[in-house]
């Protein structure tokens, strides 16, 4: 069974095929376009490079396509992406500006080009579907709440990824078949089951910190929408409801402007002044430029709220795990993020963690009580598994 599944942006296309035949799981071929514009021309462009590869004789060879899409008004989990779905996707298009309106368009080209295929989309949200409703709800009368105005939680197949590995790596199978059956188990409980407390950092162009409980998620940091909790590389992270109002009535500017700038010119890139990349962020904060300094000292100080509030809520950590570009690769943030925490049981090794970049490793000291661990996310993948089993059980 071969199974695409395409991540879609705004101006880019990425793509991973797996194999699930005689009991395969892997990866048969990777590739992306950016700058797209087309996305009926891109999706050709994608079939001819795994057909001149030979990894498909024609698109029939696909059982599916499986996407990563972010929200939708009252559906959530793994579903055939239909008519009635892109809807309810389309109902969110001005929450997640950078996602909704992307996936839609795509997946409507992907529908157009192989009209046979089911087209299967694996929402952001749905690791959060068993949180608490106290951790769903912000303080706001019901018939917002309704309308979604709540926490919904996103980047779910990375943290879901990370609960089943650290669950792996940390011994603890039975965890880790909890975590990954999650999806088809509606009555998954974080506090029932065997204990096992892992507070993952999803740290990229994107940024968000999941708690989870026995493989279930019990919160995270980003709220209603992707541009919540902390800072992102051009995208605000929290605020408090009161600026938007207060900024549009001072600035004379509408709420679509004010959005703009909440999505494209703030984060990372608009406390530095300098660029929506870490790196270069880190670059020139060790040349002395200041508001630099200050983007990564954000950075850090909201990665080390969210830990702390996960870390309490969870009664300690088994495991602090870091992942995605910025958590995988970046030694120097990981440090500052772990600095002075031996009290609550957080031992960063300092030669450990300088010397691995962007593979699986424990990073603290063998004496640590909390394992600090590097876990590499494999999103796509846990989107393909899902999609193998919705055919599997059509
Ligand atoms: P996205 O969320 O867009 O998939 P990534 O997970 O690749 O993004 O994260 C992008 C961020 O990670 C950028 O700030 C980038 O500087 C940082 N990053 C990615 N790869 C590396 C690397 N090899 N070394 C240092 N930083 C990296």
């Amino acid at each position: 069974m071969k199974i695409l599944v395409s991540n879609i942006g705004s101006t880019s296309l990425k793509y991973r095929l797996f194999d699930f035949s005689d009991g395969k799981s892997g990866v048969l071929a990777k590739g992306g376009f950016e700058r797209v514009t087309d996305y009926a021309a891109t999706i050709e462009e994608c079939l001819t490079q795994l057909k001149d590869g030979g990894h498909i004789e024609s698109e029939n060879d696909l059982a599916a396509v499986g996407f990563k899409t972010v929200m939708a008004k009252d559906i959530s989990g793994c579903v055939e992406a239909t008519d009635d779905v892109l809807e309810a996707m389309e109902f969110y298009s001005s929450v997640a500006p950078a996602h909704n309106p992307a996936y839609i368009a795509g997946i409507r080209q992907f529908r157009a080009k192989m009209p046979d295929k089911p087209m299967v989309a694996l929402f952001e949200t749905a690791f959060y579907q068993h949180t608490s409703t106290a951790a769903q709800r912000y303080a706001v009368p019901q018939e917002w709440y309704d309308l979604g105005v709540r926490r919904w939680g996103f980047h779910g197949a990375s943290h879901k990824f990370i609960a089943e590995r650290s669950a792996e790596l940390l011994g603890r199978d039975d965890v880790a078949e909890r975590a990954r059956n999650l999806y088809v188990n509606a009555g998954a409980s974080p506090v029932d089951g065997p204990d096992l407390r892992v507070i993952s950092c999803h740290m990229g162009g994107s940024s968000s910190i999941t708690g989870i409980r026995n493989g279930v998620a019990i919160g995270t940091s980003m709220g209603m929408s992707p541009q919540s909790g902390l800072p992102h590389n051009n995208r605000v992270g929290d605020l408090d409801s009161h600026a938007l109002p207060f900024i549009m009535r001072k600035l004379g500017i509408t709420a679509d402007e004010a959005q703009e700038t909440m999505c494209k010119q703030s984060g990372l890139q608009g406390v530095s002044g300098v660029s929506n990349d870490i790196r270069d962020i880190a670059e020139a904060a060790e040349q002395g430029n200041e508001r630099a300094k200050l983007a990564l000292e954000l950075f850090v100080h909201q990665a080390r709220h969210w830990i702390g509030a996960f870390h309490f809520d969870l009664n300690g950590a088994d495991a602090l795990v870091f992942t995605a570009g910025i958590g995988e690769n970046r030694s120097p943030l990981r440090e500052s993020i772990c600095a002075n925490l031996e009290n609550v049981g957080i031992k960063l090794d300092a030669e450990k963690n300088n010397n691995i970049r962007a593979e699986e490793a424990v990073i603290s000291t063998d004496d640590s009580p909390v394992k600090v661990m590097i876990i590499p996310t494999n999103e796509e993948l846990v989107v393909a598994r899902e999609v193998k089993r919705f055919l599997d059980n059509r």
